[in-house]
């Protein structure tokens, strides 16, 4: 009963594939985590916040710089303004328009003091996030780094897996005789792991068609490969 002692060792032989199959799926699907894809975006994204509210505080911070600048050159034309109109020998035509640029360069030193102080709070609400954003991005490296690490450690089991079962392969695939490895191999093209189908309650597991009585006992006696009328796969009687 050699052909009893195959079709044993290739139903064996499919279900280390079918493990095998679904080893390298997990694989595949973890490589492509979207859970660590979504994280990895949503770090580059806080990056990015990051280099953006920097680049607006250096732009403030410079700003800032000229706007004292101004000012104390508005405070130091007032000062000589006032200078001038104390001088005693002024007149009183010379005075009113003294006055008059006095009043403007005040009027000018209070508006740039206004945005002075402005940006002042701009830059104190820009640091206020620049540190949150830096949190958060802290936050989001470690998160990154463990969901990493769990799948590195998945990932080695699988390989493991994978070896073990590529070495029971190998082991299996030499107590078939080849050629009924030789019709396997030329149908698994086609049906994959379910081109030997297991007869359930006279139905063929591969595409559950209603198998004639006759086909049912062929399958049974083992005595030559047996395959489905309708779908073409080989059947196995398993007892
Ligand atoms: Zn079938």
């Amino acid at each position: 009963m050699q052909l009893d002692k195959d079709l044993e060792a290739l139903w064996k032989l499919q279900e280390v594939r079918k493990a095998y199959d679904n080893f390298v799926n997990e694989r595949s699907r973890l490589k492509n985590l979207s859970d660590i894809k979504i994280k990895e975006e949503k770090l580059a994204s806080a990056e990015k916040d990051l280099a953006e509210v920097q680049e607006r505080i250096e732009l403030l911070s410079k700003n800032a710089k000229n706007q004292e600048i101004n000012c104390e050159r508005l405070i130091q034309k007032s000062r000589d303004l006032e200078k001038e109109m104390f001088k005693e020998n002024a007149k009183a035509k010379e005075l009113s328009s003294l006055q008059q640029q006095l009043d403007h360069t005040k009027k000018e030193l209070d508006a740039l003091e206004n945005t002075v102080i402005n940006t002042a709070y701009e830059i104190e609400g820009l640091k206020e996030r620049e540190e949150e954003i830096k949190k958060k991005i802290k936050e989001l490296e470690s998160d990154l780094a463990a969901a990493k690490a769990n799948r590195e450690v998945r990932i080695q089991e699988i390989d493991e897996q994978l070896k073990e079962l590529q070495e029971e392969y190998e082991r299996i695939k030499k107590e078939i005789s080849p050629e009924v490895l030789k019709v396997y191999a030329r149908k698994f093209n086609q049906y994959k792991t379910t081109t030997l189908a297991e007869i359930n309650k006279k139905t063929c597991g591969g595409c559950h068609i209603h198998l004639p009585i006759y086909i049912v006992m062929e399958a049974k006696k083992k005595t030559s490969l047996v395959t489905c009328e309708n779908c073409g796969r080989i059947l196995y009687y398993r007892t």
